[in-house]
């Protein structure tokens, strides 16, 4: 094991990037050759796990069937109880720890257990699925701004954490998350405040990787196309003026990727 590169008894929230394993960083494919111990999603580039050391212990603690397969304390009790016995623990996230991805929560049980921990950044699904649609999340002019959004609420919760009103104003780039379930009431509710109709719109399942599918429509009409396209998860979806680039700027082609 090497030193310098990794420290025993310390825990790596480490961004995986999002689906093609090129995306990963220099730092974060140096961790997880490394690592004793690598823990880790269902939404990492799997290709990855094929970087681990011969004798890491990989232990899977992704979703099962819309589940954790295990609760988040236990996520953080399993990264606690292997740095506790001395390991180089490697928890490795779909694109950056910290957006959406618990990393917050788990540096937090890490702080509060006094483990030593380092972030290490990663590419994250929105603007990585943007770019490889040729979708630029922000440009001159058209979006001085852009916003990563959870449209992941739950539909039985009193009321929402979004300001709709805000979000219809602004002239941003709005990027969903974990949305697609709740796509044709999060468009409908961004019209609803004022939101022009007509305002581009796409959505990108699987970007980065040799299942990317893009479709594009209005914020309007984006929930019946994807349904009709048979999305499915991870998918996000972007509405903002910047989604009428892509009809000049798409580069990527998905059947000639054999990596992602
Ligand atoms: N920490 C992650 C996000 C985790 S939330 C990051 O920074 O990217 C999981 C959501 O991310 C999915 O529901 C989907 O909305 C999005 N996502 C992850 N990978 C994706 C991909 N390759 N293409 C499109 N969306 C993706």
């Amino acid at each position: 094991m090497n030193q310098a590169v990794i420290k025993n008894g310390t825990v790596y929230l480490v961004g995986a990037g999002p689906g093609d394993p090129g995306l990963i960083t220099v730092r974060a494919s140096e961790l997880l050759k490394n690592a004793d111990v690598l823990v880790y999603d269902n939404l990492i580039p799997s290709e990855l796990l094929q970087q681990a050391r011969e004798d890491a212990q990989l232990i899977y603690v992704g979703k099962s069937h819309g589940k954790h397969t295990l609760p988040q304390e236990q996520i953080n009790a399993v990264l606690i109880e292997h740095a506790q016995l001395e390991y180089s623990v490697v928890r490795l996230k779909g694109g950056d720890p910290f957006v959406f991805g618990r990393g917050g929560e788990e540096a937090l049980a890490l702080a509060e257990a006094c483990i030593p921990f380092e972030i290490v950044p990663g590419v994250t699904a929105a603007v990585a699925a943007a770019a490889y649609a040729g979708i630029p999340i922000t440009h001159r002019e058209v979006a001085s701004s852009a916003c990563l959004i959870t449209g992941h609420e739950s539909p039985d919760k009193n009321g929402s954490d979004l300001d709709y009103g805000v979000l219809a104003k602004r002239r941003a780039t709005l990027a969903f998350y974990m949305g697609l379930r709740n796509m044709e009431r999060i468009c409908g509710n961004l019209i609803r405040h004022g939101l022009d109709p007509e305002m581009p719109a796409a959505a990108v399942q699987w970007g980065t990787t040799s299942k990317q599918k893009v479709v594009t429509g209005t914020v309007e009409t984006l929930p019946g196309i994807c349904y009709e396209a048979k999305l499915e998860s991870p998918t996000v979806f972007l509405i903002g003026e910047v989604v009428s680039l892509q009809e000049h700027l798409h580069w990527f082609n998905p059947d000639q990727n054999p990596d992602g």
